[in-house]
């Protein structure tokens, strides 16, 4: 995950580079259910609406969580699937919140609604991620799903009125590119706090139709779209968090971002992101090499 806020942050504030930190342990983005009420074009774990045998139990997903905890894993994401297809989703949530979990819940967010509200802000989740592929005609192409942007973008409303802190997911292809702007625009309006910009993740689904995957100058615009936003609302002071995930060579373009528009200035942020750069920059990467001349 490369979280694009904070290095825009590094070059509006620099801070001197502080000593080698030593996280606790990975963020584990933990899929509960294969079971969902749709079948995206893209689904990474090919998942159904239908029930799939090998599920942990109750007591199963208590003792792998104890597991995690011991590992000294600091950060549940409960996802699947959709996650709020398990009947015990919300133990699981209170148990994960009373062992000191960061948590947070991945849905499709086409489930929540008026009935579950009231049991998904009592679960005090730190954090509720909904995903969204586009507006409207290009999200329920996309999710297979007529009325999924609406019932999504409700229940994006009934998160945000309780005051939970709400996120958008945003899985980008050559099929859904051209709705980013609108999707950024409707971030802003909707009062979200979080931007995650996904990369397809060759799995599953999204193995199948990678053809469909943006290719080269598509996501190098996508990428200095989302850095320019990004920078826009750090400058008006607007908190929002902006993050991509799915393909590691991002920290590498950002670099290469913040010296074309602060030449000579990158210095703060680049030793801020250099660590980032060098794990990756030896890396082969779909998206970015060969640039070729195309335009969403
Ligand atoms: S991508 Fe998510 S919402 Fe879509 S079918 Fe897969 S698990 Fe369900």
């Amino acid at each position: 995950m490369f979280r694009i806020s904070q290095y825009m942050q590094e070059i509006a504030a620099p801070t001197p580079l502080g000593p080698k930190r030593n996280p606790p342990g990975p963020v584990v983005i933990w899929n509960l259910i294969r079971r969902c009420n749709l079948t995206c074009k893209h689904c990474y774990s090919i998942s159904a609406d239908t029930n799939f045998p090998g599920e942990l139990s109750t007591e199963q997903v208590y003792t792998v969580m104890d597991d995690l905890k011991d590992f000294r894993v600091p950060v549940l994401i409960l996802s699947g699937g959709e996650p709020l297809l398990r009947p015990d989703i919300f133990d699981i949530a209170k148990r994960a919140k009373a062992r000191g979990f960061y948590v947070g819940l991945s849905s499709n967010g086409t489930l929540i609604d008026e009935n579950n509200i009231d049991k998904i802000a009592e679960c005090d989740f730190d954090y509720v991620g909904v995903s969204l592929d586009g507006i409207r005609e290009t999200h329920d192409k996309f999710r297979r799903l007529d009325g999924a942007f609406e019932a999504s973008l409700k229940g994006i409303r009934l998160c945000r009125e309780l005051g939970l802190k709400i996120g958008v997911r945003f899985t980008m292809t050559q099929d859904n590119a051209h709705d980013l702007p609108a999707l950024l625009k409707l971030v802003e309006d909707e009062g979200i706090d979080r931007f995650y910009f996904s990369h397809l993740n060759y799995a599953g689904r999204g193995n199948k139709n990678r053809k469909d995957d943006a290719q080269h100058q598509l996501t190098r615009w996508a990428m200095d779209l989302l850095f320019d936003t990004c920078w826009e609302y750090n400058q008006r002071g607007l908190n929002k968090e902006f993050t991509t995930g799915n393909n590691d060579a991002d920290g590498v373009y950002f670099l290469h971002w913040v010296r074309r528009r602060f030449p000579g200035q990158g210095g703060a942020c680049r030793g801020q992101a250099a660590p980032v750069g060098r794990q990756f920059v030896g890396r082969q990467c779909r998206q970015y090499r060969q640039p070729r001349q195309c335009a969403p």
